[in-house]
């Protein structure tokens, strides 16, 4: 019995991914701890995994003997298959009566083109599901001991994508709002970002982090301030995948891990 099997075993009501379905699930952003059991299901199920670069080697590694991986999305920062293409290679998947689990990194949803996919996939009347995934922006402060949320220090978190479809977005209003901003696909435009949130009257002292391939063995943290944070990332070589977090969260990490705390008396 594999260990899925036995899960499966102890849940009730698994979900049965179906030959001409597809699933369109989050990897989460690469351990294979943060997968949801939906996802687990998915992966043991399938006869094609249809996967994003970002979905981690060890989070394929649970698919099941019979499934079949197919590469689909950025490799390198080259230009990806289009997404039409790939929206169009699911829907002759699944009417060749495959069952197709589509991964994503992280959450599809989120700053992913799931939504295109899905929009195709009901247009085609192909049935889907769709299992959401742990977001990078939350999974990569978790995992640098910065709590997203704290009472008494925000009330609510920003999400924005650094670089996309629209580089006439407005930085003004997030950096107005007071509230942590935590940025994803922002590596090459951080000078930039950070100048408009400065420009718009946030202080270069606010405490700010990158962490880069959270959840990976490669995971590296650096932690700094808004007017630094963008020279100091290039000076220690911080690459993509990277989340950037601005905000009086940051300085949390310190309380967190003891760092603040006399030397004899570090809890580890
Ligand atoms: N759908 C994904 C995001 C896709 S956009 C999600 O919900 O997480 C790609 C961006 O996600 C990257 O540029 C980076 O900013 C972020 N990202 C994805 N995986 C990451 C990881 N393991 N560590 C840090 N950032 C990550």
């Amino acid at each position: 019995m594999s260990a899925w099997d036995a899960l499966a075993a102890r849940r009730a009501g698994v979900p049965i991914l179906e030959p001409g379905h597809v699933w369109l699930a989050g990897s989460g952003p690469g351990d294979p701890g943060l997968l949801t059991l939906d996802a687990l299901a998915g992966l043991a199920q399938a006869d094609v995994v249809v996967h994003d670069a970002l979905v981690d080697t060890r989070v394929l590694a649970l698919a099941g003997p019979q499934a079949r991986l197919e590469f689909a999305g950025k490799r390198g920062g080259k230009p990806s298959a289009s997404q039409a293409d790939i929206s169009q290679r699911l829907v002759a998947l699944a009417r060749d009566r495959a069952r197709v689990l589509r991964l994503k990194g992280g959450d599809p949803f989120v700053f992913g083109r799931g939504g295109e996919e899905a929009m195709t996939l009901s247009a085609a009347g192909i049935p889907f599901r769709i299992i959401p995934g742990v977001t990078a922006g939350l999974a990569a402060l978790a995992a640098a001991s910065i709590p997203a949320t704290l009472r008494g220090v925000n009330r609510a978190v920003i999400f924005a994508a650094g670089h996309g479809a629209d580089e006439d977005f407005d930085w003004a209003p997030l950096a107005r709002a007071g509230q942590p901003i935590v940025l994803y696909m922002v590596m090459h435009n951080l000078d930039r970002i950070v100048a408009s949130l400065t420009a718009a009257g946030l202080d270069g002292a606010t405490p700010a982090a990158v962490i880069a391939a959270a959840t990976t063995p490669r995971q590296r943290v650096l932690v700094s301030t808004l007017d630094k944070i963008a020279g100091e990332a290039r000076a220690q070589d911080f690459e993509p995948p990277a989340i950037v977090v601005i905000g009086d969260i940051v300085a949390m990490r310190a309380k967190l891990l003891g760092d603040d705390a006399p030397a004899k008396a570090k809890p580890r």
